[in-house]
C-alpha cells in the first residue's frame, strides 16, 4: 500500500543533534482510565522531535518492512504541490493539525484508492468530513493523545493575558524597567469567572487546572457532565452559551470545529461577553471572525486574545491576528511538545497495525467510519465540511 505523511519542516537550522532532556517522565493512563496508544513496537526514541519531514512519525521502518511505500513531504497547498500529486494513488494519508494536508473534497475525489485518512493529533476539520463520508474513506484521529498538553497550554496562556507577560518580558528583554509600564494592564487570575466553551477531554482538563487559582469555573457543551465532576469542581453548567458569556472573566474554546461551531464567535457574540474579557482558543482558529476579534481588540470589548489555532495553517504573513494589540498567539504547537509527539507518533502505529492486521480501531479513535459520523466523531461532530477557504494557506510565504 502507499502510504502519504504530510508533515511540518524540519527545523531551520536542522534536525537537532541532542535535546534539552534526556527522557520523557512515564504516564501509564490518562485521567479517564484510557490506555495511552500502545502499538506491538515502536521504532524511534521518545522525546525526539517526531513530527516533522525527517522525524516520519518513526514508521518508515516499520511501513518499509512490510513492503508499503512511504511518501513523506511538507509540500501541500500550492497547485501541482507534491502532496496532491502523491496523493492520488495513496491509499492512506497522514496528516497534522499543525501543518493540515486539506483533503477538500476535489483532493479526496481524486484519490479513488484512499480508504483512510488519519490525524496525528486531534481535530479533524482539515479533512471534508461529508466527502469523507460520501466517498467512504474512513477517518481517524489519536484521542487524547495531546488533550492535556492543549490543557497546559490554555493554562499558560490563561495567565499570560491576565499578568500581561508577553508585555512585561518585552520590558525587561529590551533592557528597560518602567514597572508602571508592566503593570497597567496586570491582573490576578484569583477570582474571576472562567468558562470553556466544551468541556470535553481538553475542556474539562483545563478546569480542573484552573481551579487551584480560586476561580469560579463554568461551562458549556452539548453534553453535560456527571454531576460528580461538577460538584468535585463547584461547576456552573449553562445551557445557553450566552449566559455564559455575560459573566466570564475569561473565556477558552475547546470544541471541534464543525458546521455548528464554524464562526461562533462573530461580532454579535463578542458584544454579548462581559466588556474587556479575554479569548482563549486554542480549539480552531475558524470557530472565531478573526475580524471580529481583531475589531474587539481594537474597541477594548476584548481585553485580550491568545491561542496557537488559525485559518488556514500556516497563516497567511499579514493575518490579522499576529500583530494585533493584546494578543498571545503562537504557531500552532501547543499539541505538539516532544511529549506529544511521542504520543501521536505511537498512537499513528498502532492505528496502522490494527489497520494492516485487519482488527479494530478503538472506537474513541474513529470520526468517520464506513459513511458516517463514529465513535468520537458521532459524539462531538456534526455532518458537513468546515474546509472551504483552506486554499488561502497558499498566501503564506516562508
Ligand atoms: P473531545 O471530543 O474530548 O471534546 C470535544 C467536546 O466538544 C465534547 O465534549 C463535545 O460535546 C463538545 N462539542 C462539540 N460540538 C459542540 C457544540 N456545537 N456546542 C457545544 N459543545 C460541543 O475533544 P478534545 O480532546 O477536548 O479536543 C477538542 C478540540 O480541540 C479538537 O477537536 C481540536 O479541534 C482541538 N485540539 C487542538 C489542539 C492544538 O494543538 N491546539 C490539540 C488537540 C485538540
Amino acid at each position: 500500500m502507499k502510504i502519504l505523511c504530510v508533515l511540518y519542516d524540519d527545523p531551520s537550522t536542522g534536525m537537532p543533534e541532542s535535546y534539552a532532556l534526556n527522557s520523557l517522565p512515564k504516564i501509564d493512563k490518562y485521567p479517564d482510565g484510557m490506555t495511552l496508544p500502545s502499538p506491538k513496537n515502536i521504532d524511534f526514541n521518545p522525546g525526539e522531535l517526531l513530527g516533522c519531514v525527517s522525524g516520519e512519525l518513526g514508521l518508515r521502518k516499520f511501513l518499509e518492512e512490510q513492503g508499503h511505500t512511504l511518501v513523506v513531504t511538507s509540500d501541500k497547498d500550492t497547485e501541482g504541490c507534491q502532496a496532491d500529486k502523491e496523493l492520488v494513488d495513496s491509499d492512506i494519508v497522514i496528516s497534522q493539525p499543525f501543518w493540515p494536508y486539506y483533503l477538500t473534497r476535489k483532493r479526496i475525489e481524486s484519490a479513488p484508492n484512499l480508504k483512510m485518512a488519519i490525524t496525528a493529533g486531534i481535530g479533524s476539520d482539515h479533512v471534508d468530513l461529508q466527502a469523507a463520508m460520501d466517498n467512504k474513506v474512513d477517518v481517524v484521529e489519536v484521542t487524547y493523545c495531546n488533550s492535556r498538553s492543549v490543557a497546559e497550554h490554555i493554562v499558560m496562556m490563561i495567565l499570560s493575558l491576565v499578568r500581561d507577560y508577553h508585555n512585561q518580558h518585552a520590558i525587561a528583554k529590551s533592557g528597560g524597567w518602567n514597572i508602571a509600564d508592566a503593570v497597567k494592564r496586570s491582573y490576578d487570575v484569583e477570582g474571576m469567572h472562567i468558562g470553556t466553551v466544551a468541556a470535553g477531554r481538553i475542556g474539562l482538563d483545563a478546569l480542573r487546572k484552573m481551579k487551584p487559582f480560586d476561580t469560579h469555573l463554568h461551562y458549556f457543551d452539548r453534553h453535560r457532565l456527571p454531576d460528580s465532576v461538577e460538584k468535585e469542581l463547584n461547576l456552573t453548567y449553562h445551557e445557553d452559551l450566552d449566559s455564559m458569556l455575560k459573566i466570564c472573566d475569561v473565556v477558552t474554546i475547546n470544541c471541534p470545529l464543525h458546521p455548528e461551531t464554524e464562526h461562533l464567535f462573530n461580532d454579535e457574540r463578542i458584544s454579548k461577553m462581559k466588556k474587556g474579557a479575554y479569548i482563549v482558543n486554542t480549539a480552531r482558529g475558524k470557530i472565531c471572525d478573526k475580524d471580529a476579534v481583531a475589531r474587539a481588540i481594537q474597541s477594548g470589548q476584548l481585553s485580550g486574545y491568545a491561542g496557537d489555532v488559525w485559518f488556514p495553517q500556516p497563516a497567511p504573513n499579514d493575518h490579522v491576528w499576529r500583530d494585533m494589540p493584546n494578543n498571545g498567539m503562537t504557531p500552532h504547537t501547543s499539541g505538539t511538545s516532544l511529549s506529544a509527539q511521542a504520543r501521536y507518533a505511537a498512537g499513528v502505529r498502532e492505528i496502522l497495525e490494527c489497520f494492516f492486521d485487519g482488527t479494530n480501531i478503538r472506537d474513541q479513535y474513529l470520526i468517520v467510519k464506513d459513511g458516517n459520523l463514529a465513535g468520537m466523531g458521532a459524539h462531538s461532530y456534526s455532518k458537513g465540511s468546515s474546509t472551504e477557504g483552506s486554499e488561502e494557506a497558499t498566501k503564506y510565504k516562508k
